[in-house]
């Protein structure tokens, strides 16, 4: 048996033993007096009178916080001990846990990103120093509050029930300055609980801004020099073909004009992709007759291809899309030029329109050389090429992928890319069904 279980025994060994040693002294003196059973009940009574007057000074110190413990008697100086011990305990953890909330306080309210803690019912829990700021969330008043009454977004309702399935952060103009900009974010956790994660992402954005601008102001101050250079050349080979002074400069002149005709070409992509960042959105919106614009497009190609590729079409007439008509021209336009380019002569090429279970499917299909696995990741990236030195020569500026990828976010649609090598590759864009206008009148 361990030591305390033995110091236990022996107190209330003792208390037994005090106690029969009281009553045999009471009995003793009531001998003497020939009053025995009196004398045993004052004798019990003094005991009982002692223990109750102990258990009083127990209860008063366990209720009453500012009264210190007295010393006992007997059992009861025991369990005081043991009493006093375990409260010291608890005193302790409670500093050790206050300290610790405390340090993790001090350190989420110094991190720059806004955290605020939402419950299952959307309200607010705790937030940092930094949500307060960013958000403008008030300390104490906003406690308890739905977010989404006090960050006023049209999504952000549906983004912070997961409705919305992108998966991506929201983007909101700050509460405090329109200027700026708030990335926002949801982590779930525990019980229907979430955190929302804000960052100030203004400078990034404001940076974004700038390389676009840069892009477009680069291209916009070469076009004017460029075309100068272009118009000389187009003189200089005229002379050549005439056999005149510059007869021996055919060839040079002949490689200049295409490579200047590369150049104008990238310039004009760069330029076209500068405008659809900027401002593709604000561009207004229609019903597009999908497989009208289909068939033109089709027929310009045919025209300009010359008879090297079969170019069939197979459309579901009457399945318009809402959108804006000059970036869906482009997608198609872009990936049937593709097609054509990288397919050698003598293959086919199929533009299809389907809807498929209720989504609108653009695909561009040929059956060319198709495309490795690994590259397809990065095929949308500017001026990404499976074959650097191919791009050059086949008039492609690099930039025709990324013009798609920009043209469908616009429509929220994605681009997917299927290609074996060898057999031939599929471009499809997969529009949401929300962007159907079925049975149009077009
Ligand atoms: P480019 O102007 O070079 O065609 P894109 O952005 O349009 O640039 O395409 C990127 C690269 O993807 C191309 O260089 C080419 O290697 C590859 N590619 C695009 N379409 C096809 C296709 N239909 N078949 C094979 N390769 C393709």
């Amino acid at each position: 048996m361990n030591a305390p279980a033995n110091d236990m025994r022996r107190v209330w060994w003792m208390a037994g033993m005090r106690l029969a040693a009281w009553l045999a002294f009471a009995a003793l003196i009531g001998l003497l007096f020939h009053r025995v059973t009196l004398a045993l009940l004052v004798a019990l009574a003094i005991y009982t009178a002692g223990h109750l007057f102990f258990a009083y000074q127990l209860h008063r110190w366990l209720t009453q916080a500012r009264v210190e413990p007295r010393d006992g008697f007997g059992v009861w100086r025991e369990i005081y001990t043991e009493l006093f011990r375990l409260k010291q305990r608890n005193r302790r953890r409670k500093k050790r846990l206050k300290s610790i909330v405390g340090e993790f306080q001090a350190s989420t309210a110094a991190l720059p990103d806004g955290a605020v803690v939402i419950d299952g019912r959307g309200r607010i829990v705790w937030f940092n120093n930094a949500a307060a700021a960013l958000l403008a969330l008030r300390a104490g008043q906003d406690n308890g509050q739905r977010i989404v009454n006090l960050v006023r977004h049209p999504r952000f309702a549906a983004f912070l029930t997961g409705a919305d399935q992108t998966g991506a952060p929201l983007e909101v103009p700050s509460p405090v300055n329109d200027a700026d900009t708030l990335s926002l974010r949801i982590v779930p956790y525990g019980d229907g609980q979430r955190l929302l994660v804000a960052r100030d992402i203004s400078e990034q954005k404001r940076l974004e801004s700038t390389r676009r601008d840069f892009a477009a102001n680069a291209s916009h101050e070469l076009r004017t020099p460029l075309t100068v250079l272009r118009g000389y050349l187009e003189m200089m080979k005229e002379e050549a073909v005439d056999a005149g002074e510059l007869a021996a400069w055919r060839v040079p002149i002949r490689e200049m004009d295409a490579q200047s005709a590369r150049m104008g070409r990238i310039i004009d992509s760069l330029l076209r992709l500068a405008r659809l960042e900027s401002e593709g959105l604000a561009q207004a919106q229609e019903v597009i007759d999908v497989p009208a614009m289909i068939r033109r497009l089709a027929e310009d190609f045919r025209r300009a291809d010359e008879g090297r590729h079969e170019i069939e079409i197979d459309v579901e007439n009457g399945l318009s899309l809402f959108g804006r008509p000059a970036e869906i021209e482009s997608v198609i336009s872009n990936l049937v030029a593709n097609a054509l380019r990288y397919t050698p002569a003598g293959g086919h090429v199929t533009v299809r329109w389907h809807g498929r279970n209720g989504a609108p499917r653009l695909a561009v299909s040929d059956d060319g050389p198709g495309i490795a696995a690994e590259h397809l990741p990065r095929l949308t990236e500017r001026f990404y090429r499976i074959d650097p030195g191919r791009g050059a020569s086949d008039g492609g500026t690099g930039l025709g992928l990324a013009i798609v990828k920009h043209g469908l976010e616009h429509h929220e649609a994605e681009l997917v890319i299927d290609s074996t090598p060898g057999v031939g590759s599929t471009f499809a864009a997969v529009f949401p069904r929300q962007r159907v206008v079925a049975d149009s009148a077009a």
